[in-house]
């Protein structure tokens, strides 16, 4: 794995429900009881155990959906990860309802979750970037800029892992991090 600026943030080409990390971070829609996507391959891949305790978190914590930016854990089932930390990125209206911010939010909060844990290694997908449609360049600073603050003042996860279905995926979020 090849490891950029420092040793704690690496990005990656693969499927994120293979690897070998602590959590997997799922962009999760509100419902919490699957979707498309990642959530969807990351369900399939869990199995029903994944679905058993997001069903109780909507009965507990959240019976109206989990509000975008926020996130939640749970064991990833059949994976070889251990958790899997559910967050909910906005939808992309143009740019002015809060989106970036609550994008930040969804970065951060995983990260929270993570560092109270104390995980090693959390994989995030590009959050947003698919059916949500916010532009995968803006989505890029915003998540390396989350990732590397984080860091820079937490001890866990002790690596963040950016993962991308696609080579040119990847290389957009290269190329927009090295913009700033
Ligand atoms: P959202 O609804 O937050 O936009 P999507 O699941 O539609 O989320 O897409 C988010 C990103 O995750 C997309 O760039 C998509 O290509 C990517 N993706 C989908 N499945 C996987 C997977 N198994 N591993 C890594 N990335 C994936």
């Amino acid at each position: 794995m090849k490891y950029l600026t420092d040793d704690r943030i690496a990005i990656e080409i693969g499927d994120l429900t293979k690897l070998d990390v602590t959590a997997v971070v799922n962009a999760a829609n509100s419902g919490l009881l699957g979707g498309g996507g990642v959530d969807g391959a990351i369900h399939r891949a869990g199995g029903t155990e994944i679905l058993a305790e997001c069903i109780k978190i909507r009965e507990t914590i959240y019976p109206n959906g989990m509000p975008a930016g926020n996130a939640v854990v749970t064991t990833a089932g059949k994976m070889k990860a251990e958790y899997v930390i559910h967050t909910v990125g906005p939808v992309w209206h143009g740019g002015n309802s809060n989106e970036p911010e609550i994008l930040r939010n969804a970065y951060i909060n995983s990260l929270k979750a993570a560092a109270e844990k104390k995980m090693e290694s959390v994989a995030f997908p590009a959050i947003s970037t698919g059916v949500y449609r916010f532009p995968k360049n803006k989505a890029a600073r915003i998540a390396f800029s989350a990732a590397r603050e984080f860091a820079a003042k937490s001890e866990y996860p002790k690596k963040i892992i950016f993962v991308f279905f696609s080579e040119s995926d990847r290389e957009t979020f290269i190329r927009a991090i090295k913009q700033d």
